[in-house]
């Protein structure tokens, strides 16, 4: 059968290899709908390689690009372009590879039509868990991981009930400041953030690992994901970037999933994932060549964002949900060249601190929540400007 997918996000990162996906494998996917935010260029070239006929854009203006490059297709734009790309005719999976909270919405009409979900959008999970989790289980819709550390944990139960497991493991590369000093990570710039050791990602994700908000973020990901309580979840340094993620069984058996840092591998997974496993073309793990593994603990005094998502994973409500705005605005705000680098968890944790958290029961609550800790975080940056 050929599966149709609905790509949110191809012209990022993830978008892209997601299109590698579906060049190696083009008699079981076809696409069926794209979307861009800015990048219109890109959106109307894929649409050319794939013959998609279904594209969604930010606004207006953009839509009129596309209509005059591609008469034929069918231009969705504006606030509900992405809800609708997803549930377009003819999509069985929707990979959902939109950067930020902007990806929530059209992850939740998805499951609530009962369409599965490729997510690698953390951050719908992150600001939204609980109405997530909820819609995929009343419409039976799957939420597949496309995050590595949860698709090798994915991959780590199956054939394995909750009762089993003892703890979670979540690794981490430590990113580019691992071994730089406090002092040192005063002064780091924007393009020494970028640098990332061991994965080439999109720009916000990238500064998410080099804050370890990103493992902080992926930690709440998967209490939600897999229903695992916090205390249960725990985060070490492997800094070569080939143990994707572990859990830790009851009888003291651990079980790895291995693999060189490529998405693909993940992104491939979740999309057959149904089917178990498919030849794929990429570079293999050859552990002569990589020699040695090695594990240490997180130091969350040079990194406190890690133990910022612990805290706001555990006090729930909304917390989670501002934590994600917060950061998103500062991680921006840092790529501006309008804050340092401590400033992005410093900025984070004083939007906590002045949040009263509320129960967010629907997506316009989750919204709502988000909107206010933007504007929060705008509002102390702008003071942390002055006062520099
Ligand atoms: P990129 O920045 O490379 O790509 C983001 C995509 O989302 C682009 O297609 C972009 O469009 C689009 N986009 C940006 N802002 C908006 C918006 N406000 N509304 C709608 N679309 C938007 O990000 P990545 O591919 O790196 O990451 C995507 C998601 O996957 C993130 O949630 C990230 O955390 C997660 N992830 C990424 C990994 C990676 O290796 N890259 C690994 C694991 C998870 P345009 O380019 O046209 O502006
Ligand atoms: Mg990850």
């Amino acid at each position: 059968m050929v599966r149709g997918l609905a790509i949110l996000g191809a012209t990022g990162s993830i978008g892209r290899q997601t299109l590698d996906v579906v060049r190696a494998h083009p008699e079981r996917l076809r696409v069926e709908v794209v979307s861009a935010h800015s990048d219109v260029n890109a959106l109307l070239a894929i649409a050319k390689e794939f013959s998609v006929r279904r594209v969604a854009v930010r606004d207006g203006q953009q839509a009129e690009i596309v209509r005059d490059a591609l008469p034929a297709a069918q231009v969705m734009w504006g606030d509900g372009a992405l809800a609708e790309a997803a549930l377009s005719p003819g999509v069985d999976l929707v990979v959902n590879a939109v950067v930020g909270s902007a990806g929530i919405r059209p992850t939740l009409a998805a499951l609530d039509a009962g369409v599965d979900v490729a997510l690698a959008n953390k951050e719908t999970v992150v600001a939204a868990g609980q109405l997530v989790v909820t819609a995929a289980r009343r419409s039976g819709a799957r939420i597949i991981p496309v995050d590595s550390e949860h698709s090798a944990i994915a991959q780590c139960l199956k054939g394995y009930s909750p009762d089993d497991v003892a703890s979670l493991l979540l690794t981490a590369s430590g990113g580019p400041f691992r071994t730089a000093s406090a002092d040192r990570l005063r002064t780091v710039t924007v393009s020494d953030a970028l640098a990332h050791p061991t994965w080439r990602m999109g720009a916000k994700n990238t500064i998410d690992s080099a804050t370890l908000m990103n493992k902080g973020l992926e930690v709440i990901e998967a209490h939600f994901l897999f229903s695992i309580p916090y205390h249960n979840i725990d985060v070490v340094v492997h800094p070569q970037s080939i143990i994707h993620s572990l859990v830790a069984f009851r009888d003291g058996s651990m079980l790895a999933q291995l693999s060189v840092p490529d998405m693909r591998l993940p992104i491939q997974y979740a999309i057959f994932e149904s089917d178990g496993r498919v030849e794929a073309p990429w570079e293999r793990l050859d552990l002569t060549q990589v020699a040695k593994l090695t594990f240490e603990a997180p130091d969350t005094a040079r990194f406190p964002a890690l133990n910022l998502a612990y805290r706001c994973g555990e006090a729930g409500g909304s917390y989670p949900a501002v934590m994600n705005a917060a950061n998103e605005v500062a991680a921006m705000a840092f790529m501006a060249g309008q804050l340092d680098f401590l400033g992005i968890a410093g900025i984070v944790e004083r939007v906590i601190d002045s949040h009263d958290s509320v129960t967010p029961l629907t997506l316009d609550d989750v919204l709502a929540v988000d909107h206010w800790a933007r504007v929060r975080a705008r509002a102390l940056i702008t003071e942390r400007g002055r006062s520099v």
